[in-house]
Formats: C-alpha cells, sequence, structure tokens
C-alpha cells in the first residue's frame, strides 16, 4: 500500500481523482478491513492540510472526536462519547466520520443541521450524503435550545450503531416552535424523519401523544435487518427514544414480581478479595510479568531461521474432496514444506473421546475451520502466497446445520456413521404417578448459545525437530493435557511416545478450549517434513473459524410439584450441537444430563440427552461442560413453580434440595459435605433482595440460583494424577503436569507447599506443563486441578520432609526430630522464631518422592458419574432498559462452598472470571452461523463483556470447612463461578419485567415484547 502526503488541498484531490483514498486518523479504513474489505492501493495522508480545531460552532473537519467529546458543544459532544473507544477516538476525526459513510455522528450532525465547508464550498450535508463532493473541511453547527440523542448498539459504543436516534428541539410558552429529528448509523442510511418533524411543530409538548408519536416515527424509519437486530427493533427503540426524549420518561411503576425470602443467619463465610484477605492475600507469583505483558508465551518464542506455518482452510462446510494438488506452492521459492493427509503415517485421526477428526482432511471436509494443507515457509509471506497456489477441487455436499434435522431420517451425515453421536437417558420412580401428583407444572425450551472461549493467547506454538538424531519431536503449544497430546501425536505421528516431548505451558487461557488437540498434529507434521523449527498462531478469525466452542443446547424441561412446592415429576429433552467432530462433546452431553435435577430431589424423572453431528464449525470442553447450560433451565423452572406455589425462591429451593447423606443424581455413591443449606441460607440473608434505587429508563430486579457442579472425570474414564516433591538447586520444586493457563496453578503449588511444610511460598519452584520434566498428573480440567495439587502435596510431604531433616540433622550434627522446616531452610523445632539453621540453598539436592493416586471416583459404572461436588448460591440485580431492552447486571454475589481455599486470590479470579464469562453467555455472546458458516467472524460482531460491563459490585464469600472425617479436601473451583449466573440473572428479569427469557443470550427485542405487554396487562 502507497501512502502519499500531499501538501495542498489541490494536491491530495489531483491524487484522489486518480483513485487514490483520503485518509485522516485511518480508522474507518481499519473498520472496513476488518469486515473483509480490499485494501487500498494509494492512500492520501490528508490530515496535516485538514483544518483542525473548534471555533464557536465551526468545527474543523480534523478534529478529533476525543477533542469534541470535551468541548461541551450542544448534542455532537454527548454523540462522540459513544464512538469507538478512547484510543478509536483519539484518532478518528469528524470529516472521517462523514466519509466513512456509516458514521454515528451523521444523525447528530443532522439534527443540528450541519452546514459544510467543502473543497466544492459549502453545503448542507444532506447534500453531500445524497452526493459527497470534494474533502470536507470544516462544519457548522445549527442546534436548538433541546437535545435528544442515543445510540443502541450491540454493546453500547465500540461498533457502528444498530441505531442512531438524535434531534433537536425549540419551544415557545411550551409550544414546539422548530424541530429536526434524525437517525441512521451503521446500516441505516442517515435519513431526517421531516413528516413526524412536520406533525410536531405547533403541538404542546405536554400534550403530544406518545402511542400516536412513536407509531409515526416508527412508520418513517427506512432500516434494513441484519443477523443481529431487526428492522423492527431498530425502529421501535428509535421511535422510543424520540419519544422518551421529547416528552420525558413515561414513568410506569413496576413492583418486584417475586416473593422476598425471610432472612436467616448465614453461615460462617470467608469474604474473598485482596482487601478483606489479610495476610491470606498473596500476588500470584505469574501475575506481575503477565501484568506487565513481559511474560512470553510459546506463541511468542522466535529463533533464528524458524519457519512459519500456515493452514489451507476447507472452502465448504461440507464436501467431498476430490483432489489436491500442492506442486505449484511446493515450487515456490521460500517453501519449506507443504503437508497434506499423504503425509501421515499413522492414524489421521485424533479425538480425547473418538478418533473422529483427521489431522488433515483426505476425503472429505465437515466444517470450513477443517485443515486440508499445511504451508512451512520462509516468512508469512511467502507461506500465504503458497497457500493461494494448492488447488483442491470439492464436491460440495449439503449442509447440516440444524441438530434437530439432523437426526431426523434422510439428514445427509456429516460421518459415515450417522449424525446421532451419543444418546443418554434415565428414569427414575414412576413418571405417571409422580404427574398425578402434580398440582403445578412448568415446561419450556431454555435454548443455549455457541459461546467462544475468546482466550487472549489463541492457539498456535512451534515445533522442532528433537533428539540425538533429530528423529523424535518436540511440540511447543498452549494445551490443557501435555501428556494426552503427547499420545495422540504418537498415533498420528506413528512415533513412540518417548521421542515426543510436549510443552503446553504456559497458556495464554484455555477455558476447555484447548484440551483438545488444536495446532499441534499440523505443528509436528511441517516441523518433521521441513526438518526445522515451525511457528504457528491463528489468528482471531483463524481461531473463530476452527476453535471448539461451546455446545448450543436445545432443554426441553417439564418439571411438576404439589400444592406446597414439592417437586414430584420431571421429563428432560435435549438436543446438542456436537459440529464436526465428537472432541469432547459426548462428555459435555454426559455431565449436562447428571445435572438434569440440578441439586434437587426429583422422586420420578426421566431423562434423555442426544449429540448430533451437524456441519456448525465443531464444539467440545468449555468451563461448566453442560452443568452450567442445565442449571439454567432447572433454576428458572424452580423459580416458576414457586411462583405458581405461591413460595419464595429460596423456600422452594430449601424443601426440594439435596441434604446430607442424599445419593448422587444417577443414585451413586457421593463425597460428604453437602453445603446447600448453608448456600441458601447466605443468600436469603443477602441484601440485594431489598429493592433499592429505579431510575426512569431501567427496570430493577434481583434473582437468585442455585448451582452444585460435579468435580474430576467421573467413573468411567481414567482419571489418574502423579505428583513429585524434591530439592533442587536449593528449591522446593513442585512437579506436576497440570498446566498453568491462568487460573493460579503456580500460586496453587506456592500455596500447598507452604500450608503443609511450613515453608515460605517463595521457598518452591512449580515445574509444570511439560511432558520432558514433569510428570502426568492428568488434564486439566473438570475443577480437578485443586484437589490434585492439595492430594499431591500431601501424600508426597511427609516422605520429603523426613529426608530434608535428617539431611540437616547429619549436616548440624542434631537428632532430626528436634528439627522441623521453616521459612528459608531448616530451623530448630522448639524454637520461638522460625529462623533457619541451614537455609535450603546450602542442602544438597535430594531424592524425587512421587505419589500416583486416582481422582476420587463413585461406586457407579453404568453410566458417568462423579463423586465429589461444589456448590454455590448466585444473585444478581438486574436493570432492564425500557427503551432498548438491554440488561445491565448492576451486582452480582456468589456465596460458595468448595472446601478450603487453597489461594485466595486464585480462587477470587476463578469466581469472578466464570461470573463474568457467565454474564457474556447469558446476556451478548453467540457465534451465529448460516449455512454452516460463522456470521461472527472476529470479535468486532461477537459481544464478549469488557470491563464496562462488569457489574458495580462483586461479592464472594467461601464456605471452607468439610464434615469431621471428609477426606477429600478441596473441591474443584474451576467451573462453579459459572454455574448460576445465567438463571440468576433470568430470575432477576423475570422479577423485573415479569417474563423468563428461554434463549440465552437474551434478546433485547424479545425483552421489549414482553415490557410492552406487561405494561399493557398494567393498565387494564
Ligand atoms: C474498533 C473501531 C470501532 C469503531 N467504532 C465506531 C463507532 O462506534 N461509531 C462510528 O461512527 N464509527 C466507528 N468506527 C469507525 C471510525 O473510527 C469513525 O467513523 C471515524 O470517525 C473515522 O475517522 P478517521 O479520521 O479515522 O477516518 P479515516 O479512516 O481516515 O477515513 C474514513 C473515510 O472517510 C474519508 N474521509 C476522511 N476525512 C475526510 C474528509 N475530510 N473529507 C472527505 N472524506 C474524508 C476517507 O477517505 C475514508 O473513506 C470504528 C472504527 C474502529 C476501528
Amino acid at each position: 500500500m502507497r501512502v502519499s502526503h500531499p501538501r495542498t488541498l489541490a494536491e491530495a484531490e489531483a491524487l484522489i481523482a486518480t483513485g487514490a483514498q483520503a485518509v485522516v486518523g485511518g480508522t474507518g479504513h481499519q473498520f472496513r478491513l476488518s469486515q473483509g474489505q480490499t485494501r487500498p492501493d494509494h492512500l492520501v495522508n490528508i490530515g496535516p492540510i485538514l483544518p483542525n480545531g473548534i471555533n464557536g460552532l465551526t468545527i474543523g473537519a480534523g478534529t478529533s472526536l476525543e477533542d469534541i467529546r470535551h468541548a461541551g458543544l450542544p448534542l455532537l459532544s454527548q454523540a462522540c462519547r459513544d464512538v469507538g473507544a478512547p484510543n478509536i477516538r483519539r484518532l478518528a476525526t469528524l470529516g472521517g466520520n462523514i466519509g466513512f459513510g456509516a458514521g454515528c455522528l451523521i444523525p447528530a450532525l443532522l439534527a443540528l443541521d450541519a452546514e459544510l465547508n467543502t473543497t466544492r464550498g459549502p453545503r448542507p450535508l444532506r447534500d453531500h450524503l445524497r452526493d459527497p463532493k470534494g474533502l470536507i473541511l470544516s462544519m457548522t453547527l445549527r442546534p436548538l435550545e433541546r437535545s435528544i440523542w442515543r445510540k443502541i448498539g450491540l454493546r453500547a459504543a465500540f461498533t457502528p450503531a444498530m441505531i442512531v436516534s438524535a434531534g433537536t428541539l425549540a419551544s415557545q410558552d411550551g409550544r414546539i416552535t422548530d424541530l429536526r429529528l434524525s437517525v441512521g448509523g451503521g446500516i441505516v442510511a442517515p435519513q431526517r424523519l421531516t413528516e413526524v418533524e412536520t406533525w410536531l411543530i405547533g403541538q404542546v409538548l405536554t400534550k403530544v401523544d406518545m402511542t400516536d408519536l412513536e407509531t409515526r416515527v416508527f412508520a418513517a424509519i427506512d432500516a434494513p435487518s441484519c443477523a443481529f437486530r431487526s428492522a423492527g427493533y431498530r425502529k421501535r427503540v428509535a421511535a422510543k427514544v424520540i419519544s422518551h426524549g421529547l416528552l420525558g420518561p413515561d414513568l410506569k411503576t413496576h413492583c418486584p414480581k417475586t416473593l422476598r425470602p425471610s432472612p436467616t443467619p448465614p453461615p460462617a463465610l470467608t469474604a474473598l478479595s485482596r482487601q478483606g484477605g489479610g495476610d491470606r492475600w498473596h500476588t500470584r507469583p505469574d501475575m506481575p510479568a503477565k501484568v506487565r505483558g513481559a511474560l512470553p508465551y510459546l506463541t511468542d518464542v522466535r529463533a533464528p531461521g524458524m519457519l512459519v506455518g500456515r493452514i489451507l482452510r476447507a472452502a465448504h462446510p461440507h464436501a467431498e474432496i476430490l483432489r489436491i494438488d500442492t506442486r505449484q506452492a511446493e515450487a515456490l521459492p521460500g517453501v519449506h514444506a507443504v503437508v497434506t493427509h499423504r503425509d501421515i503415517t499413522g492414524l489421521n485421526g485424533f479425538g480425547i473421546v473418538f478418533q473422529d477428526q483427521p489431522a488433515l482432511c483426505a476425503d472429505k471436509v465437515r466444517y470450513t475451520g477443517d485443515p486440508v494443507a499445511a504451508v512451512a515457509a520462509i516468512d508469512a509471506q511467502v507461506a500465504e502466497a503458497a497457500l493461494a497456489l494448492i488447488e483442491v477441487e470439492y464436491a460440495p455436499l449439503p449442509d447440516v446445520t440444524d441438530p434437530e434435522m439432523a437426526l431426523m431420517p434422510g439428514a445427509a451425515r456429516v460421518h459415515d456413521s450417522g449424525n446421532l453421536v451419543s444418546e443418554i437417558a434415565h428414569a427414575k420412580g414412576d413418571l405417571t404417578e409422580g404427574w398425578a401428583k402434580a398440582v403445578h407444572v412448568v415446561e419450556d425450551t431454555y435454548v443455549t448459545p455457541r459461546q467462544m472461549h475468546g482466550f487472549m493467547e489463541t492457539e498456535g506454538g512451534w515445533a522442532a525437530p528433537d533428539g540425538p538424531q533429530h528423529n523424535g519431536i518436540l511440540v511447543c503449544a498452549g494445551g490443557q493435557h501435555g501428556a494426552r497430546d503427547r499420545l495422540q501425536l504418537s498415533r498420528i505421528l506413528d512415533l513412540p511416545e518417548d521421542k515426543i516431548r510436549v510443552i503446553s505451558s504456559p497458556t495464554g487461557g484455555a477455558f476447555g478450549g484447548k484440551d483438545e488437540l488444536t495446532v499441534q498434529p499440523v505443528l509436528a507434521l511441517l516441523a518433521r517434513k521441513s526438518g526445522r523449527a515451525v511457528r504457528l498462531h491463528l489468528s482471531r478469525a483463524e481461531s473463530v473459524q476452527a476453535g471448539i466452542k461451546r455446545n448450543p443446547m436445545r432443554i426441553r424441561m417439564k418439571t411438576g410439584c404439589d400444592a406446597t412446592g414439592r417437586l414430584v415429576a420431571q421429563e428432560v429433552d435435549v438436543v446438542a450441537d456436537c459440529g464436526a467432530y465428537a472432541s469432547l462433546s459426548p462428555g459435555v452431553l454426559e455431565t449436562a444430563m447428571e445435572h438434569a435435577a440440578g441439586p434437587y430431589v426429583i422422586e420420578n424423572i426421566q431423562t434423555r440427552g442426544r449429540l448430533a453431528y451437524t456441519n456448525n464449525g465443531t464444539c467440545g470442553a468449555f468451563r461448566g461442560f453442560g452443568a452450567n447450560q442445565m442449571s439454567y433451565a432447572i433454576e428458572c423452572q424452580m423459580d416458576r413453580l414457586a411462583a405458581k406455589a405461591m413460595l419464595d425462591p429460596v423456600a422452594i429451593r430449601r424443601l426440594n434440595m439435596r441434604v446430607p447423606g442424599s445419593p448422587g443424581f444417577l443414585s451413586q455413591r457421593v463425597a460428604p459435605s453437602e453445603r446447600l443449606l448453608e448456600m441458601l441460607n447466605a443468600a436469603s440473608s443477602s441484601p440485594l433482595w431489598s429493592a433499592r434505587e429505579t431510575n426512569p429508563d431501567e427496570i430493577i430486579g434481583t434473582g437468585m440460583a442455585l448451582n452444585y457442579q460435579g468435580n474430576g472425570l467421573g467413573t468411567l474414564p481414567e482419571d489418574e494424577a502423579e505428583f513429585a516433591l524434591r530439592l533442587k538447586g536449593g528449591k522446593i520444586e513442585v512437579l506436576c503436569g497440570l498446566d498453568e493457563m491462568g487460573q493460579g496453578l503456580i500460586a496453587s503449588l506456592h500455596a500447598e507447599t507452604s500450608t503443609r511444610l511450613g515453608v515460605a511460598r517463595d521457598d518452591s519452584r512449580a515445574v509444570f506443563g511439560d511432558t520432558g520434566t514433569a510428570p502426568d498428573s492428568g488434564s486439566t480440567t473438570a475443577s480437578r486441578g485443586g484437589y490434585v495439587v492439595w492430594r499431591g502435596i500431601k501424600e508426597t510431604a511427609p516422605a520429603f520432609e523426613t529426608e530434608l531433616l535428617s539431611q540437616a540433622g547429619a549436616k548440624l550434627g542434631l537428632p532430626p526430630a528436634e528439627l522441623r522446616l521453616v521459612p528459608g531452610g531448616i530451623g530448630a523445632r522448639r524454637a520461638n522464631t522460625p529462623t533457619p539453621l541451614l537455609r535450603f540453598d546450602s542442602m544438597a539436592d535430594s531424592a524425587t518422592f512421587t505419589t500416583q493416586f486416582s481422582f476420587p471416583k463413585s461406586d457407579y459404572t453404568k453410566g458417568n458419574a462423579r463423586f465429589m461436588f461444589a456448590f454455590a448460591a448466585t444473585l444478581a440485580r438486574v436493570a432492564v432498559n425500557r427503551i432498548s431492552g438491554q440488561v445491565r447486571v448492576l451486582d452480582l454475589e456468589m456465596h460458595t462452598a468448595a472446601g478450603p481455599v487453597i489461594d485466595m486470590a486464585s480462587y477470587l479470579g476463578q469466581m469472578e472470571g466464570g461470573l463474568i464469562q457467565g454474564l457474556g453467555f447469558t446476556l451478548t455472546e453467540d457465534m451465529l452461523m448460516q449455512d454452516g458458516r460463522p456470521v461472527t467472524v472476529n470479535f468486532d460482531s461477537y459481544m464478549m463483556p469488557t470491563v464496562r460491563d462488569v457489574p458495580n459490585t462483586m461479592r464472594i464469600t467461601a464456605l471452607e470447612d468439610l464434615d469431621p472425617g471428609d477426606p477429600y479436601g478441596p473441591r474443584g473451583a474451576g467451573e462453579l463461578g459459572i454455574g448460576a449466573v445465567t438463571p440468576a440473572i433470568a430470575n432477576a428479569v423475570f422479577d423485573a419485567i415479569g417474563r423468563w427469557p428461554v434463549v440465552a443470550p437474551f434478546a433485547p427485542e424479545s425483552l421489549l415484547d414482553v415490557i410492552a405487554f406487561s405494561e399493557a396487562e398494567a393498565q387494564t
């Protein structure tokens, strides 16, 4: 791309006449590129020659939006606040916003009747929009005394609007004398609402018929639909903004819809926070470098001679491959290796449950992220050019995009085995008898989204030939179980496992999305074929296309209770979208079905879950692993039954919840220490139940939900762990094969060693995430890490301590019984102060003390069942916007019971992170697909919560005790946080507006319908 820097406007215009494009801040261009538009060949930088600055109501076109935002200009300053983020606004200019064409400011400028000064002379903005001519130099505004402005976006600022509404108004003696109304922004063409203006002028402001006004505005607007919001929604919210803005809020009182529980004394809870943590609060050892951006990840590794890998993905969601020709790519100078399925000497299939996913597709592609070929070249440009030279001939097949249709007879088959990946059914009691007892019945279908893990580090890493004759391979890529990745790679490469070393930490976030192999097979194949180190890092767009997602589910649930609110019957039918390959989806369905009754006892129950292959990307493990989808359904059902039985949400749960000694859902034996009652008591005493401030735009409500989360892989899969401790180089090395992926593994290893041995946290060094140096501790998934750390140290510490004391005793000439471990070394057992007599760094390396154990399992083997569970209650206070239908979470509170907290900061981080990830799942996140292709191709239309969406308050507590004699220690904390946030928010939405949203993310459009309906109902 060429950039010219003209010295005069005439010079600039001459260049533009040749096809070059003007650029100032460049942010509009940046946005267009992110939408896939072609990169312009020639840019003309007009910024330095444009007028810049504000003189009264005249503004230079080169003025930045951030400057205008702070200038106090009527309407326009307010509008600038809602464009992009500060870094965008500092570059973005007013002229560029008009030139961009979809700018959010245009409706404001129309309402302000902006007069442009251009290189072709003065022109009203309206004329320029109709027929753009020349460069904009400045503009002059003509405000009236009062103004209206509102941008409704996917989220407030950040993206171009769904619709922007703006207006200015003058009145005399309460009568409208002048008025300009406009809409536009994003895909809505800018337009003045002249008919409505004419109708309004002359009317008495306080006497305008609000309903009539909304109807007229709605009719006057010309707006299209898109995949995210309908035309109807756009017009409706604009009509509301204009009527609300002109005539003031139409205040309607909304009473809470939920009965408030009577407070019960809460149990002794540990408040988790930096402020309240006292000496239990420690900064995580990996945090300072991560916060500074200084910690190198595996995708950051660069070395001389390292090649760059790129993957050719499928051109169709579902097609046969007829031919792959790589000859031209191989011949391109700079290309060192091109690999296809023909280079796979082992099994061309991987998958933790079934090996149904090809490392490189041979005969068929099943989703657009499927890899067909890959290239290693001297740099990214050559690698990309080589990809373009690979010829693949396809015969497209019918796309399978609806999981229910996929299970119909005659549906096209994604795999030869058919589209039913797995089916799980369970029945208990007598359903007919149960329904006969039911006095209140609620039935609905809850729909959950295709959520993206959204980790900061996308899938990637590097690989290189390894070992004495370079006949082995070193694969370094973020993951969640290096030893299992090594096993899967050994099958693909047909190479013994001892010739493969996998380094999988540090990982820049995973949440389940890196449990399965990602880029490792391609990296290994390229490194082996080229004989060189190769790196590969997916762009965000490629990660969106190819990476694993959360399984969308449709959960039909029918639940009945008797007149007192006791649950008597339930039927559950689930259809889950697997996407193209199984990965861990069968396990996700299993976990969902195991949580089908929630933490309640239901005597008569029947459940069925089916998992269907489709061509919708690929799905698998994601924090919560099916349990959170199910708790959305069951916890809404509980509140709905409570409403019918005239009970409060706490009372109905207290009546039905599991109690100590209750068997598991599959009648299996479970670990003691049930803590549901304590969680309920904590929830009932929450101050969030008392309604607080309200505001004219929003309706406030509070909801709560319980959850419990099974830990570990369950009875059927192997769930083993190895662990070791040793003294080496003056440090206590804690050897653990788990991965550090942001959850606080290192902090937990240091903390537990310190607690168990009485040493300082920094006496330890964690050795993890590398099959070459750490033992196989099993996967870093399924909320099992905390237990593995606790048990591993518990089992290895005694023998390790004995050896250190005996070594120190010999050196100090003291009996070991008179010594103990203290921070920094070995001290005297009876000394008042723990001062080391012998420092660890003066001691010889010890032997390595290892242990091997199984994660605790239940006795149930007819299906997969969990033995250990963690418990929680989540409360949410929300504000539902009456104009946009959007939900804002004001406060979140979560009470958790997962046994002793190993490291407070890590535990709190897991709970807060889980809550916010759950908030996205509930309100904004859904990767939309159309005909097997992602509509959401990047993060600009996939709304992950940011700091702006985080609630005003988040209070998290822990109940740390266990039953006397409970030998199982800490329960998993990784997934608990996400478990009940969706139903807590759904129940809060009900409390505010009187209906439960059953489709997540909650669609603002349907919430507006509900508000309109309940307001109409209230009037009759
Ligand atoms: C992450 C992100 C978020 C964004 N969010 C928003 C948003 O919320 N709302 C919104 O409205 N926009 C948004 N944008 C788009 C863009 O930032 C703004 O519209 C901005 O005002 C463009 O100004 P600029 O100076 O950067 O324009 P540039 O990118 O330099 O130019 C944009 C277009 O305008 C033309 N142009 C520039 N100056 C003139 C001039 N003086 N006369 C004639 N034509 C001219 C250029 O030729 C080009 O076609 C976003 C962009 C990004 C990257």
